[in-house]
């Protein structure tokens, strides 16, 4: 993430372009200390961890009025919780006066347990960019961050905490994979964002939250089932969840095939953005470690496949570093790639700038070799913006907060 969006750069796209970028992270890890042996791959997470507590948000509004019913309530509270929840973003029982009072607090403690505690809230770009270290149950540490624009609100979540893809240039990555996140975890993310831009905490006025993006921490397509729990939930009507269009949820991935294949099958027409970050195995192989089990033919077709089934266009996200993956001749073999399924518009890219960080071996593109990216790009027809990444303040991207903190 960055800074506002600046003049000379195409304001990109509303939804795959706004990202607290740890996906592709704007947060260059430390440049490895010379032979220092490559992270595994982690697709599983660690085994023994706890559970989260069970909220409302894992479950669909008919599981809720059985949950409610198994406390020997009627099982209309479960709508009236969903409404406090979803609809009017109460968290304070003490406004939930239509469930009796004696119990209330029995209600709330079965179906919307506390999940996550505000350890730090850190903003820019004049209030408007706020980005929050959360503590979930277990003491594990996850980020997400709200970024309020003239037409549209994005909140960008974390899908696990940590990630088990070990990408090297990732602050994330570094880390591992500590566990994946619930449904409600992932969910209770974009409400807590809701609250603040409803309560008018957020420069602008009362607002609403327009677009989410699972761009931060974490492998969301490695966590599939509640990352599509939080899918339904975001777009799910009110009270059932926060009636969001699906249009402007964009899903990240760095190249899980058969889980983007799976994704097409869901019927949900949300916006995939695969960030690919090199169009050759070779480089491939190194930078995004998952492309030794997906190659690049394999990881753009999935993509091509996504866009065809679902008639939405995927953004291929490439994040720029310097003298690693931004040469002119890799802009013309990214192209060629891309059209070799043909140009019917199925796709765009946006190049992401990384932070700039002297003396670590992934920083940014000289902005002369960004630009020859974009302009050979655009020569054979691919469009493509330049993110305008936000809260360079802040430590952009996601990772670096929790690693600060670990
Ligand atoms: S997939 Fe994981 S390791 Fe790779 S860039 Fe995204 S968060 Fe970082």
């Amino acid at each position: 993430m960055s800074d506002l969006p600046s003049p000379s750069r195409p304001v990109p796209a509303p939804t795959a372009a706004d990202s607290a970028g740890s996906d592709a992270s704007a947060a260059p890890a430390p440049t490895p200390a010379p032979g220092a042996a490559a992270l595994p791959l982690v697709m599983e997470e660690p085994r023994g961890r706890r559970k989260p507590p069970r909220h409302l948000a894992d479950l669909t509004l008919d599981e809720r009025a059985e949950h409610v019913s198994g406390l020997g309530q009627p099982g209309f509270r479960a709508k009236q919780l969903s409404t406090h929840y979803f609809s009017r973003l109460v968290d304070d029982p003490e406004e939930m006066t239509d469930l009796p009072a004696a119990q209330r607090a029995e209600l709330v403690a079965a179906l919307l347990p506390p999940l996550m505690t505000p350890l730090r809230t850190m903003e820019a770009d004049r209030g408007t960019t706020r980005k929050t270290l959360w503590k979930l149950f277990d003491g594990a540490l996850v980020e997400s961050v709200l970024m309020r624009y003239p037409d549209r609100a994005t909140v960008c979540v974390s899908s696990q905490a940590g990630c088990g893809m070990a990408c090297p240039f990732c602050a994330t990555g570094q880390g591992g994979l500590q566990r994946n996140m619930s449904t409600a975890e992932i969910v209770e993310q974009v409400v807590a964002s809701a609250r603040s831009l409803d309560r008018g905490e957020v420069p602008g006025g009362p607002g609403r939250v327009s677009n989410v993006v699972f761009m931060g921490m974490g492998e969301p397509l490695a966590n599939f089932k509640a990352v599509i729990g939080a899918v339904r939930r975001l777009t799910d009507p009110a009270p059932s969840g926060l009636g969001m269009s699906a249009r402007g949820v964009t899903v990240s991935t760095v190249g899980l095939v058969p889980r983007i294949n799976q994704l097409a099958e869901e019927g949900i027409p949300v916006t995939l953005a695969l960030s690919l970050h090199a169009p050759d195995d070779e480089l491939r192989n190194e930078l995004v470690p998952i492309n030794t089990r997906f190659s690049v033919a394999e990881t753009v077709e999935a993509a091509w496949n996504y866009a065809r089934t679902t008639k939405r266009r995927v953004s291929i996200e490439y994040a720029m570093m310097r003298g690693i993956n931004d040469q002119a001749e890799r802009a013309d073999l990214l192209a060629d790639v891309l059209l070799s399924y043909g140009d019917w518009g199925w796709v765009h890219v946006n190049l992401i700038p990384l932070n700039p960080t002297p003396g670590s071996k992934w920083t940014a593109s000289d902005p002369r070799d960004e630009r020859e990216f974009v302009r050979r790009l655009e020569a054979k027809g691919i469009p493509t913006t330049v993110r305008d990444t936000r809260g360079r303040e802040i430590d952009g991207a996601c990772g670096q907060l929790a690693a600060t903190e670990g």
